[in-house]
């Protein structure tokens, strides 16, 4: 029994609304660090003489960064795997290649199905791999004009803040319907009550170094900051993306200042969003980096505020696993996550349980029917569960199919919950 998602009815469950259901995930915010493996953060910690922020997050894990067509990943083919759930070549942006050529359907654009307010914020232009990964398709990741059309027209995250030009314009998103903030100053200027569609277009390149300050430019906190102001106004709630992408341009220049000044920046960023969370229990911050950049390894602890000792094999990516951190609402499947696709599915929080005997489906509020293939004549006993952890199967109706398929459309107002069916006379697992 396979769970599709087909809009087609034959044998129609209406679910019965059950009180005591958790809360459905409201905001989900994936935080990369481009470039940050193990050791960077090490290296990080060993300047701060602190743990980083985000390694006091409860639910951790190490994953695997191999694109579909090299061992070692660059931004493009990682960031598509994170958004989509799905390999791709090198340089790919959300497109099915090797494959059909198709778009993938990315986790800004399930959410925005959702009717969730979308953001991507990232220190890079904005045009970039990861965030163009999530906001963007097409077969470069050097397309930059086609990647800032699909974000202009296509896509149309409510926040787009990052580097300016790189086939990025104001006219450009003005002519879209976009706010324009080019400093600082505007950026904090902004009315965010009323902000609807803002493009953030600071400067004319990455954004600075923290190393060597950012002038009149906003800090990657800043801007992280000012997006949760501007999504957290949606009732539905939001999907952000934000990226500490310049970790990575360090490593490739084996400069070790700024790339513990980028992961402290990063760190920081996290903390405040962990702060904005507060005592949330609908959110969901999940921490990790798209690949490893320059090969590092941290020898030796030289204390608070001094660089460590460190060699560096490389000016470029390397295939080392990197990190992940969970904080929130589905955040313990986190630690099961072993390659970067199935950050996709601890986002949209339908990471296959390894024990379960069968297939799992979801269904949201009224917007989705489960559809499973079935023999006419099989019985079954539908089950459902409000969380993936800790289970918690309840029993809801015997049915048996009449077609080759079942169905279930949660028509009522209930939150999140997962559904399964169990062949009658099958042991329950
Ligand atoms: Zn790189």
């Amino acid at each position: 029994m396979k769970p599709r998602r087909l809009v087609t009815g034959f044998i129609l469950m209406e679910v019965l609304a059950i009180d005591g259901f958790a809360a459905p995930i409201r905001n989900i915010i994936l935080c990369i660090g481009d470039g940050m493996g193990p050791e960077q953060v090490k290296a990080a910690r060993y300047y701060a003489s602190t743990n980083l922020f985000f390694e006091t997050f409860p639910y951790q894990s190490t994953m695997i960064t191999d694109s579909a067509d090299n061992p070692v990943t660059d931004s493009a083919a990682s960031a598509t795997a994170m958004a989509s759930g799905q390999k791709v070549n090198n340089g790919v942006i959300s497109l099915s290649l090797p494959g059909d050529g198709s778009e993938l359907r990315t986790l800004l654009e399930y959410f925005t199905t959702k009717d969730k307010a979308a953001g991507l914020v990232t220190t890079t232009y904005v045009t970039h791999a990861t965030p163009a990964a999530f906001g963007a398709h097409t077969i470069s990741r050097n397309n930059l004009s086609e990647i800032a059309a699909d974000y202009l027209t296509q896509t149309r995250p409510q926040v787009l803040f990052g580097g300016g030009a790189n086939g990025m314009s104001p006219s450009a998103a003005v002519n879209a319907g976009y706010t324009v903030v080019t400093t600082r100053d505007d950026l904090f200027s902004l009315n965010t009550t009323d902000a609807s569609l803002v493009s953030g277009q600071f400067g004319t390149d990455h954004l600075p170094y923290e190393f060597d300050g950012l002038g009149d430019l906003p800090r990657l906190p800043e801007m992280a900051v000012v997006a949760l102001d501007i999504l957290e106004e949606d009732p539905d709630g939001f999907f952000l993306m934000v990226e500490g992408g310049r970790i990575d341009h360090a490593g490739h220049s084996n400069d070790l200042s700024r790339n513990i000044g980028e992961t402290l920046a990063f760190s920081e960023t996290v903390e405040l969003i962990r702060n904005w969370a507060g005592s949330r229990s609908d959110t969901l911050i999940i921490v990790t980096a798209d690949h490893e950049t320059g090969g590092l390894d941290v020898l030796a602890d030289n204390g608070p505020g001094v660089n460590p000792t460190v060699t560096w094999s490389t000016t470029g990516h390397t295939a080392t696993p990197v990190p992940v951190y969970a904080w929130g609402l589905n955040a313990d499947l986190a630690t099961t996550v072993a390659d970067n696709t199935e950050i996709h599915q601890v986002a949209i929080s339908t990471a296959l349980v390894p024990e379960q005997a069968v297939d799992i489906g979801q269904a949201e509020t009224g917007d989705m029917q489960i559809i499973w293939t079935a023999a006419a004549g099989d019985a079954y006993r539908a089950e459902y569960t409000p969380t993936l952890k800790p289970l918690d199967w309840t029993p809801l109706m015997t049915v048996t199919s009449t077609s080759s398929r079942l169905v279930i459309a949660d028509t009522n107002a209930v939150p999140l919950r997962f559904y399964r069916l169990i062949p009658l006379g099958a042991e329950s697992p």
